[in-house]
């Protein structure tokens, strides 16, 4: 098994009387594909806020790339956020500034690098997400949605990550924006063996490219495990995700997925019968 590249035991977070994580444990592996599901107030973007570095529980401990994240320095903490790109839910692009100036901006604040190595750096990542290079001269508030994505995923992508968190990679696109952005996923993991955490409701990324699904309610995981591992399982919170009306659609249009899937993905061949 791969090592664990984030850990988090026993965490406990409350809001005032509200108790969001009760004892929640978790933990993510080297060059996996994880996805973090459960209902909307179920703690998944808080979670994730305190796994990069910008809100502490209230107790426990989270361990991100070996490092103790309540007991970082300020160096430590400045080195450790380096190594992590964080693309979140609204993009968080600075409306006054280009594409390309939004993507160099890490560069510019973390390297000693001069600006034409910059630009040609920012280049290359826009391309990598699949933007044309024309992009990079625009503003944020020119992009569609799905281009407006791309560019904060290559300002995640701008330093070299070795992790990477996606709050709500495809929230708002149209379906054709989205299907890219799960073959972007997908091709991040396999070409830079990158290790992705994802928060989404998106059935095609959960199905089709997450390798494993963990979900949250009442404070906890409930479930860890793919996606046609948990519709098997008998927890009430998950059954709630698969037997609902929705749920139940989603369940069949999964299967057909996988199954057709299953003929082209070359990694994991379907299981021969006897
Ligand atoms: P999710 O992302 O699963 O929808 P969140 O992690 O955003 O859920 O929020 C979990 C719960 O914590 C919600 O009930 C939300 O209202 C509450 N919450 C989140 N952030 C704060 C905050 N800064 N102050 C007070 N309550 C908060
Ligand atoms: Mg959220």
């Amino acid at each position: 098994m791969q090592e664990a590249v984030i850990e988090v035991s026993k965490v406990s977070t409350r809001f005032g009387d509200h108790v969001v994580h009760s004892e929640l444990d978790l933990e993510v592996r080297r060059s996996e594909i994880f996805a973090l599901i459960g209902g909307s107030g179920s703690g998944k973007s808080t979670l994730l806020r305190e796994m990069i570095l910008l809100q502490r529980p209230d107790s426990g401990s989270i361990r991100v790339l070996g490092a103790d994240l309540q007991e970082l320095g300020d160096d430590e903490a400045l080195a450790l956020r380096q190594r992590w790109g964080v693309m979140f839910q609204h993009g968080g692009l600075f409306g006054s500034l280009t594409v390309a100036e939004n993507v160099g901006l890490p560069l510019r604040e973390h390297t000693g690098l001069e600006d034409a190595l910059i630009d040609e750096i920012g280049a290359w990542k826009l391309a990598m997400t699949g933007l044309e290079p024309e992009a990079g001269a625009q503003y944020p508030s020119e992009l569609s949605g799905g281009m407006m994505k791309r560019a904060s995923l290559a300002r995640a992508l701008a330093l070299d990550p070795e992790l990477l968190f996606l709050d709500e990679p495809t929230a708002g696109l149209d379906p054709d924006s989205a299907g890219g952005v799960d073959e972007l996923v997908r091709k991040l993991r396999d070409l830079f063996g990158l290790t992705i955490v994802m928060i989404t409701h998106d059935l095609d990324l959960l199905w089709q490219v997450a390798d494993r699904v963990a979900v949250l309610a009442e404070g906890k995981v409930q479930g860890v495990g793919s996606m046609s591992e948990l519709s098997r399982m008998d927890n009430p919170s998950i059954r709630q995700f698969f037997d609902g009306p929705r749920g139940r659609a989603a369940q069949e249009q999964g299967k057909r997925q996988a199954d057709t899937q299953a003929d082209t993905k070359s990694e994991k061949p379907p299981s021969k019968p006897k």
